[in-house]
């Protein structure tokens, strides 16, 4: 069996929101999907640590926000990398209160639907929620953010605790030597000086050392203290 494999599947980059006695709550997902046209039912998988699960589970409520493909690596931090237990994600996001209680995220979003969960099912460390879409609103033309996309042109990263998390490795490809590349701990990010950072003011060619100290991971925002060599 060779896990690289599934990296061929294709996803797309959202936002699952939903609530629990007034309180609500946000992540990034990668893995949402159609099942049904008549009546529409969209499938979902949450890992069961998540809050956005046990928010789901109390309310049978979610929500899907389409995601840009011009969403900032910075906003897909703030939704994937860090827990609604920690920080209130939804203080400096846009966002429309839905009439059953439920939040939808409209900042980088170019539509949202919102469902009602009607099945679920266990699968080891996610819930496969089968949801009926009740409402939905196209917020601005746009292209979908792909999973593919994400990785390829933004670098992104996936989390531990996503469905499709694989550690990147490659059986039998050496990796040609290169300058120094560090991984942040927190997110798993890859800083490669050969590409640098220039969304973060950082030139192509710049070694890891030399960057300076205020530089933060451009995904989960860590400080540089946070990464260590990779490989
Ligand atoms: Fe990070």
């Amino acid at each position: 069996m060779d896990p690289n494999i599934l990296h061929n599947i294709s996803y797309g980059m959202y936002i699952v929101s939903s609530c629990k006695a007034g309180a609500i709550n946000g992540q990034i997902i990668n893995t949402a999907f159609q099942i049904t046209n008549d009546p529409v039912t969209i499938g979902i998988s949450v890992n069961k640590k998540n809050l956005t699960h046990e928010y789901i589970e109390a309310s049978s409520l979610f929500s899907l926000s389409i995601l840009d493909e011009k969403t900032p690596l910075s906003f897909i931090g703030k939704f994937g990398f860090k827990s609604g237990r920690d920080l209130d994600k939804f203080r400096d996001t846009a966002f429309v209160m839905l009439k059953s209680g439920c939040p939808a995220v409209t900042d980088h979003a170019i539509a949202y639907i919102e469902a009602k969960v009607i099945n679920r099912l266990d699968c080891y460390t996610h819930t496969l929620f089968v949801g009926q879409m009740t409402d939905s609103k196209m917020l601005k033309m746009g292209r979908p953010l792909t999973y593919a996309y994400y990785h390829e042109e933004k670098r992104g990263t996936t989390p531990a605790t996503a469905p499709t998390f694989i550690r990147e490795e490659m059986p039998g490809v050496k990796k040609e030597v290169a300058m120094q590349k560090y991984r942040c701990v927190v997110c798993n990010y890859i800083y490669d000086p050969a590409v640098g950072d220039p969304d973060g003011g950082v030139k192509p060619g710049t070694p890891f050392e030399e960057i300076p100290d205020n530089w933060v991971c451009p995904i989960c925002g860590a400080d540089k203290s946070q990464f260590v060599k990779e490989g």
